[in-house]
């Protein structure tokens, strides 16, 4: 029988036991069997944690950019050193295979290390203005203080990273809450950079949102927040962050469209929205996961078949673990329920699954019988023709797209649009004055064209509408001052 591995809170450069004796297990989402245990933090964890960011503040602040950057450029280091035992982490947490951890995100997250580096100096340039002959003004541009970043289990490592990055680049302190779903990989990774890092600058701690999260969010000593994940955690933190008003940035949900023009490489395109756009992206549990794919009528078929044949060629799917797999399961049973009952909802609202639909042990390989407890669900396609039902509408979060046929480019445009979020669009075309025209119209904080999910640490990733606000970048993260000084 395999050990149950037991992680702790990491606060002010230690690994800290948290005042209650309880623990919350977690759940390895290929065998549902619990293999690892995690703090269930109290209030009063959540305060040390903050103690010890808030008196870490000032030294960390007080740094020239170029130091801290030198800080900065050694925790990528020192991820790259412990690059295979952290995406094995988060891959048993999660279910994210192997092949993309390991090849994928951890070098990502690297390079955003790196680049926050390189940025440090950014977080500190204001400007300066002539204010007639006798004076002139200048902004500063100054950390906030201590800054809360609330993670979702389906990209762990991914979002402690980019939030924490470009805000200690910035001067300010971390304290990191991941999901209660999928901490593990977050409590190793805040260990492991304690060995570069001075006390209390990053502290991880986990537990229930509604316990320590919302401690932590509402807290008069925390001084602005960052949460990637629902709408529904969004508007809680809205209303528990009130009294003591604080900014925040918000990455939120999506229910993104691939749009495919007859004049696109189709071969390409079909690669492009269905591994690339939705299954190998975490089994379609990731923010920018292209759930809606439309497709011009007159190459309708010709596309359906072909993304048919790329999905059933190259999609191995099964143990995450397994260095072939391209897709492992669902990453909790309350996301596997949530997306076997759309694809039964798909059914019921006149849906036609065109490939996929199958969930449960029954649709795994033979020789994957011992991973029969998980949670799979195959890469599914619906075609539907009513943009309105709640499958087109709504974040299901799993490798289920909707497929849809459309005539003009007017028409696209209009069905990529009716949806209350607004976080990436993929349109597939030759036309280029096509492609800037609908990268203007289409309401989205991101566009791709003839590529999909490319993203780069020298680039912003947020949303609009309902997929939130603000990005994790480095100038985010800093307040402007404005000093006038008389010099006649
Ligand atoms: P969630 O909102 O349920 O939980 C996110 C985090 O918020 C967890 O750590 C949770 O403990 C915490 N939380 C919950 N209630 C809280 C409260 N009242 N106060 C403070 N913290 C609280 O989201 P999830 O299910 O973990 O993640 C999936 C969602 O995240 C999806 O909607 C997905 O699209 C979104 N997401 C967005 C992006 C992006 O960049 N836009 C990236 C990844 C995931």
């Amino acid at each position: 029988m395999n050990e149950i591995r037991v992680f702790q809170n990491v606060i002010n450069g230690k690994l800290v036991s948290s005042s209650s004796t309880k623990t919350i297990e977690s759940i390895d989402p290929s065998t549902g069997k619990c293999w690892a245990t995690i703090p269930n933090s109290t209030k009063e964890d959540a305060k040390l944690a903050i103690d010890a960011a808030r008196k870490a503040f000032p030294t960390w602040a007080a740094l020239s950019a170029m130091e801290r950057s030198e800080y900065l450029r050694k925790v990528g280091d020192v991820l790259s050193k412990h690059g295979e035992e952290l995406a094995e982490l988060e891959t048993r947490d999660n279910g994210w295979v192997i092949r993309e951890t390991i090849y994928g995100l951890i070098p990502s997250l690297t390079s955003i290390w790196y680049d926050a580096a390189s940025r440090a100096a950014e977080g500190g340039r204001g400007e300066t203005v002539q204010l007639g002959a006798s004076a002139v003004g200048y902004t500063l541009r100054e950390p906030y203080g201590v800054v809360v970043g609330i993670t979702p289990w389906n990209a762990p490592l991914f979002t402690f990273t980019v939030k924490a990055a470009s805000a200690l680049a910035a001067g300010n302190t971390v304290i990191i809450k991941p999901s209660e779903l999928a901490s593990v990989s977050s409590l190793h990774y805040g260990a492991i950079i304690q060995e570069i890092l001075p006390p209390g600058v990053v502290n991880v701690i986990t537990g229930f949102g509604a316990e320590v999260g919302e401690l932590l969010v509402s807290h008069p000593n925390v001084n602005k927040v960052s949460l990637t994940g629902s709408g529904a955690t969004a508007r809680a933190i809205a209303k528990s962050t009130a009294t003591n008003p604080k900014p925040f940035i918000f990455e939120l949900g999506g229910k993104s469209p691939n749009i495919i023009f007859e004049d696109a490489n189709l071969d390409k395109a079909a690669f492009g929205v269905t591994l690339n756009g939705i299954f190998t992206g975490n089994a379609g549990q990731i923010c920018v996961g292209g759930s809606r794919i439309l497709i011009q009528r007159s190459i309708y078929d010709e596309m359906i078949a072909k993304m048919k044949k790329v999905i059933e060629e190259q999609m191995k799917f099964g143990d995450p673990m397994n260095p072939e797999s391209a897709m492992g399961p669902i990453a909790t049973l309350a996301q596997f329920e949530k997306v076997c009952s759309y694809i039964e909802l798909a059914k019921k609202e006149g849906g036609e699954i065109i490939l996929g639909g199958r969930y449960g042990s029954k649709c795994l390989q033979p020789n994957d019988s011992h991973l029969e407890n998980g949670y799979w669900v195959e890469p599914t396609l619906i075609r539907v023709d009513d943009h309105s039902l709640r499958v087109c509408q709504e974040e299901i979060f799993g490798p289920v797209a909707v497929v849809m046929p459309f005539d003009t480019e007017e028409e696209a445009l209009s069905i990529a649009n009716d949806t209350e979020y607004g976080l990436g669009a993929g349109i597939w075309t030759n036309n280029l004055d096509r492609a800037h025209r609908l990268t203007r119209q289409l309401e989205s904080g991101n566009v791709w064209v003839n590529t999909y999910r490319r993203v780069g640490p020298e680039l912003p990733f947020g949303g609009q509408k309902g997929s939130g606000f603000g990005t994790d970048s480095v100038l985010e993260y800093t307040r402007e001052k404005t000093c006038y000084i008389e010099i006649g």
